[in-house]
């Protein structure tokens, strides 16, 4: 009898592969590197040799699932069922849906990884019970995911929530990957705390210099997140600047959408009331009291297995 789900999240450096049960509950998961400048078929081949193995080590078969869900890390089309493009995978019209649904013989549904995760805080994380959510994920850049009454919003050609995107300094911003200058995912990405930490460490605490030599003259986000929480000021600083330009865009963004909740997740995330409360703050000087009254805030809660219960999810609402 059908009792399980496969979610997978499918991402630049490594593919999560989860069974999940009807309630959302992860039963058992495996991680593995995606395989480097290979066509999509070595990575196809990696998802069913990662799902024989998965089932291998539980009491379940293929009997079993309902379905495969799987968050991809790029654009999807959604009128043909095909990834239209995944610049880190080097995907191009890749017709996934197709090939692993002839592989597997069960239903397969696909969506952007952003999108995922929203699902997966919706169905059993930070975003429980609510049906008006946006979710940012800040990590190597932001992504975004619109949930309306419940439902994701993609937009005409799946753009919606391209939230990293937004223009936050029209002037001396930095470049993004998408061409323009001064995007959200400039000024408030990881990417851009760890650009912006190396540009001030030569004027930095002891504490701060001190981890910068141990690795090797840089520092990962992970460090400045924790170097900030150990109340190292330039770390603190740079977070607490990445939290007020996201409460700002948060509360334009809110003028649109009049959310219940905003869901932030990612490795900064963990910054906790370093990055919350200056982001809170802003968030309240520039919405207005009718809109940020009912609007939350909140850490998302299921941190990097959003992803697998989200793609789970897809499966799972469409089982009656
Ligand atoms: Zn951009």
């Amino acid at each position: 009898m059908k009792s399980v789900i496969i979610g997978i999240d499918l991402g630049g450096t490594s593919i999560k592969l989860g069974l999940v049960n009807i309630s959302g509950q992860i039963i058992q998961s495996l991680e593995w590197p995606t395989p480097k400048n290979k066509s999509y078929h070595e990575v196809i081949a990696v998802f069913g040799q990662m799902s024989e193995q998965l089932l291998r080590e539980t009491v379940y078969d293929w009997g079993d699932v309902f379905g495969v869900g799987i968050g991809i890390p790029g654009f999807l089309d959604f009128s043909t069922c095909t990834v239209f493009e995944a610049v880190n995978l080097g995907w191009h019209q890749v017709p996934l849906k197709e090939e692993l649904e002839r592989l597997w013989d069960v239903p397969v549904l696909l969506e952007n990884d952003a999108n995922t995760a929203a699902l997966g805080e919706m169905w059993t994380g930070a975003g429980k019970g609510a049906s008006h959510i946006i979710c940012l994920t800040i990590g190597t850049g932001i992504g975004g995911g619109v949930i309306i009454n419940g439902n994701i919003y993609h937009g005409v050609n799946g753009s919606a929530g391209e939230v990293g995107h937004i223009t936050v300094k029209e002037h001396g911003g930095r470049s993004c990957n998408c061409g323009k200058k001064g995007c959200l995912e400039t000024e408030a990405s990881a990417t851009s705390i760890v650009l912006k930490t190396l540009e001030q460490v030569k004027e930095a605490s002891g504490l701060l210099k001190e981890e910068y030599a141990k690795q090797g003259n840089t520092i990962t986000a992970k460090s400045i997140v924790e170097l900030a929480k150990l109340g190292d000021p330039t770390c603190k600083t740079i977070i607490a600047e990445a939290g007020t330009v996201l409460g700002k865009a948060l509360a334009n963004m809110c003028y649109l959408l009049n959310p219940e909740l905003i869901i932030i997740g990612g490795g900064i995330s963990y910054a906790g009331e370093i990055l919350f409360e200056p982001m809170s703050e802003a968030f309240r000087s520039f919405a207005l009291p009718r809109l940020r009254q009912n609007t939350a805030i909140v850490q998302a809660k299921l941190g990097n297995q959003a992803g697998i219960v989200g793609a789970a999810s897809l499966i799972h609402r469409n089982i009656n």
